[in-house]
């Protein structure tokens, strides 16, 4: 049965046993029309279990089953949007906030679009180093955050500003050096340039208005609630292995997990099972240890939400 009800000015529907809220207000998410953050951005609101059906290349969808209008844009316009209220948040590189520099809140990174913004020049010329930029012709997409950079590290010069296919600049002999973004490195490679300094990591970032109305605010708790157990989840996983009952006491604490690890009997008495949850970073060190101290039949396992 389905009963609808008022509380607080705030409309409910009941199903069964649970309970939702009807969303007058929908939250709107700006993300890339098309480029490289478009399908990551399309990958984590499906992950979080939003539907955007963008089939006829339309400027704005409702999401399916979640109080979300999504816009597509592009990038570089996404933070002034953002800041001027036609979004209420965004996903965009960390590296499009920095150089646009409007009022906008950085809410989460959202672990795709991983990139470097860097210098570079030819590499078998001159400037090696920082320093070798000293009076030299630099070409970029981004003007701002490159002569803030030039500034903080007291080196003085030209800033070319050109909006695509920067690598080629040193060739056709239109600047000395480069501050472009990097991933891979192969276009560099390409172009025959060398990286001589890193301005910073860049990575696909929530950013938010500042003034959300309190519904909103709800709305993005609930997402962010879901994006945070999507990236939880690929940064974990789960671990199950053999283990003599001699040895559980160190295992266990080899792989604590999220509250304690589960410990149960096998056939043989004189071994357990241990399941538990084992964190990316430190991955291979933890698997050898555990080898190294007697576990046995690992298994490896994806997890596709954790909540913790
Ligand atoms: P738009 O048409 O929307 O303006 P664009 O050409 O400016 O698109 P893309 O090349 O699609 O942008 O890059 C979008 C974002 O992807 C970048 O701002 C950056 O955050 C991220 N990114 C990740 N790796 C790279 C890379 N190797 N080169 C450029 N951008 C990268
Ligand atoms: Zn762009």
């Amino acid at each position: 049965m389905v009963c609808v009800y008022k509380h607080n000015s705030r409309a409910y529907f009941t199903v069964g046993p649970f309970y939702f809220f009807i969303m007058n207000e929908l939250l709107k998410l700006a993300v890339q029309k098309s480029g490289r953050l478009y399908e990551g951005s399309v990958r984590l609101l499906k992950e979080c279990g939003i539907e955007i059906n963008n089939g006829n290349n339309q400027l704005r969808v409702r999401a399916a089953e979640f109080p979300l209008e999504v816009f597509f844009l592009r990038d570089d316009d996404i933070p002034e949007y953002v800041q001027d209220a036609v979004a209420d948040i965004g996903f965009v590189g960390e590296n499009v906030v920095k150089e646009k520099n409007k009022q906008v809140d950085i809410i989460a990174q959202l672990g795709f679009g991983k990139c470097r913004l860097s210098l570079a020049a030819p590499k078998n010329g001159v400037i090696n180093k920082l320093d070798d930029l000293q009076h030299k012709k630099i070409a970029t997409s981004y003007p701002y955050v490159l002569n803030d950079y030039l500034q903080k590290n007291n080196i003085s010069a030209e800033i070319h500003e050109i909006s695509g296919s920067v690598e080629i600049a040193p060739r056709i002999g239109l600047a000395d050096a480069i501050c472009d973004l990097v991933s891979s490195g192969s276009t560099l490679f390409t172009n025959e340039l060398k990286e001589i300094e890193t301005l910073f990591e860049s990575q696909a970032v929530l950013i938010s208005n500042k003034d959300l109305s309190s519904d909103k605010k709800e709305i993005l708790q609930k997402l962010l609630f879901r994006i945070n157990a999507v990236k939880k989840a690929k940064n974990n996983k789960y671990v199950l292995l053999n283990a003599p009952n001699d040895k559980l006491e160190i295992i266990c604490s080899l792989i604590p997990g999220m509250k304690s690890p589960t410990i149960l009997p096998l056939a043989d008495k004189n071994w357990s099972s241990v399941h538990s949850v084992i964190n990316e970073n430190d991955f291979w060190n933890v698997i050898e240890t555990l080898k190294m101290n007697g576990a046995q039949g690992i298994l490896i396992v994806p997890i596709e939400k954790m909540v913790v």
